[in-house]
């Protein structure tokens, strides 16, 4: 008999698209890209050179009179395209985005859905860029402010949501009347040629959205360039840190959105139940490779017996596999060094005082980059398992006396993105609100990711920069006010008057 051997897949070419079309890599540098389900290289992704980002920065720049001068009517409509074929493609994307990252089909459709309502709040620009007047502020003077676009803008993107962050980003820039360069993380780098095609066909004129795809060589060059107004950055604290500092010493605005450490406090009243389920969904739902991902939970007074009871029972039911079988509900880590990182924390906690109560390098399904839920008893401040943003599957379980003793932990945390509380005490739960330190809270809601017509951004070392990220703050960010004094003045009236103008 004949034995039927595969070939081994050809891999894919994943290079820049700038000025509406694929501009293959000149660097000779590469990165590999994963199935993390398998743990197979599927392609290689083009790093750019500093020429290659000054190419595209130079096109975005050449298409910004052009795009500015769209009427707000044009470019709802535009958004509006753009809106009708992310609906309908969604699962295309899913798809895309399970592939490269490894999270499950569903929660892949989920993350587009979010980013599609940032979407759907920039289809109402002209409304969001309407503006003040003050008729008669002076004898026969009108005073009016209105909001114009940046310039050319960019934005870089982590790896944990491939699509849905890159929308919160260009979707108000565009809408405002920027263009934008896109440089996306390198682990899963497709999602973003998706989204360059699907902005042609929807209307967006060539020039006006770009990709650079690389490394810190791209960043560098990203964060020096003198033709770019803004940059947008969400990724882990250090680089945000570095990104800030380097975008902002150049004169550019700059938003850099960090790491974080979410505490899940869970008060004596609390429904056990409820509480377990969203800690488990909170704590392993794409991996943990969240950063609104809830990665400790503060266990209040006697709650922490039954609390971590019905965490432990629910946990073995989790089920964990490839991200394409629809009866997956937790999918691979994105790479095996990630894995191998996140399953330390795990073999470290013993030695530093914790107690490991379920060890998820136990039973992990072979091939990809997998690792079982973990739940870890007793972390606390000082051990790296606490102190640490784990980024994947790994629950902590702090134990605390009193209310007062839980705010404290949050607040003396170096992050501030989320936070959230469980209790039947609605006293309590708006003490809460007054007194956390955290940028997005949840009341018995354990990821509270603001709606698109909030603005999302954690406080402390989650966030660096002034303004919070979508929404209202996003229109903000990605425009700069102009105050208009304007008079029609009758010639005959008219004299040379050199004193300091009054309004009275
Ligand atoms: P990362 O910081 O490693 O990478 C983010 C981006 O920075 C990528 O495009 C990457 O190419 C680039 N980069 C990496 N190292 C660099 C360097 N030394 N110099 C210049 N650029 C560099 O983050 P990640 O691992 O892709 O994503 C996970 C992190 O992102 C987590 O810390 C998570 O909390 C955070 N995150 C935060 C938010 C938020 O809204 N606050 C949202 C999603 C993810």
């Amino acid at each position: 008999m004949t034995e039927l051997i595969e070939a081994p897949q050809a891999l894919k070419q994943i290079s820049h698209w700038i000025g509406g079309r694929t501009v293959p890599g000149e660097s000779g540098r590469s990165g590999a890209v994963y199935n993390p389900a398998t743990g197979q290289q599927t392609g290689v992704v083009d790093f750019a050179t500093v020429e290659e980002v000054d190419r595209a920065v130079r096109t975005a720049r050449e298409a910004f009179p052009a795009w500015r001068a769209v009427s707000l009517a044009k470019r709802a409509e535009i958004f509006f395209r753009i809106r009708e074929l992310v609906h309908e493609r969604r699962e295309e994307v899913a798809r895309i985005l399970t592939a490269e990252h490894g999270k499950v089909l569903s929660d892949a459709i989920g993350e587009v859905t979010r980013g599609l309502e940032v979407i759907e709040f920039c289809c109402g620009i002209p409304t969001l860029l309407k503006s003040e007047y003050s008729e008669q502020a002076s004898t026969g003077i009108d005073v009016y402010s209105i909001r114009q676009p940046l310039g050319a803008v960019a934005g870089i993107t982590p790896f944990n949501f491939p699509a849905m962050v890159p929308m919160w980003m260009w979707a108000p820039a565009l809408a405002c009347g920027n263009t934008f360069v896109l440089k996306p993380s390198e682990k899963d780098p497709s999602a973003s040629l998706w989204t360059a095609e699907l902005l042609q066909e929807a209307g967006v004129p060539d020039g006006v959205f770009n990709v650079v795809m690389g490394d810190k060589v791209a960043v560098d060059a990203v964060l020096a360039h003198p033709d770019l107004a803004a940059v947008s950055f969400v990724g882990s604290t250090p680089i945000a840190r570095y990104v800030y500092e380097t975008a902002t010493s150049t004169g550019k605005r700059c938003q850099a959105l960090g790491g974080a450490k979410n505490h899940m406090i869970v008060l004596p009243d609390a429904d056990i139940d409820m509480a377990a389920d969203a800690a488990v969904s909170a704590a392993y739902g794409s991996a943990g490779e969240r950063c609104m991902a809830i990665s400790q939970v503060v266990a209040v007074g006697d709650v922490a017996e039954p609390l971590i009871d019905a965490i432990k029972e629910r946990i073995p039911k989790v089920k964990v596999g490839d991200g394409m079988d629809p009866t997956s509900e937790m999918g691979p880590l994105v790479t095996a060094e990630h894995r191998d990182k996140v399953a330390s924390y795990v073999e470290g906690a013993p030695n530093e005082g914790a107690k490991v109560l379920v060890d998820g390098r136990d039973g992990a399904p072979d091939g990809g980059f997998f690792l079982n839920p973990s739940l870890i008893d007793d972390v606390k401040p000082g051990m790296r398992a606490y102190d640490d943003e784990i980024f994947g599957p790994v629950l902590g379980v702090t134990r605390v006396a009193t209310y007062e003793e839980a705010v404290r932990l949050v607040n003396d945390n170096p992050y501030g993105n989320g936070t959230a509380i469980f209790t039947r005490d609605g006293g309590v739960a708006r003490q809460f609100q007054f007194d956390v330190q955290a940028g997005m809270v949840g009341i018995n809601v354990p990821i509270p990711v603001p709606v698109a017509y909030y603005s999302f951004g954690g406080w402390k070392s989650s966030l660096f920069g002034d303004r919070h990220i979508y929404g209202p703050e996003g229109i903000d960010f990605y425009t700069r006010g102009k105050v208009v004094t304007s008079r029609w003045p009758d010639p005959a009236t008219s004299k040379v008057d050199l004193g300091f103008p009054q309004t009275r």
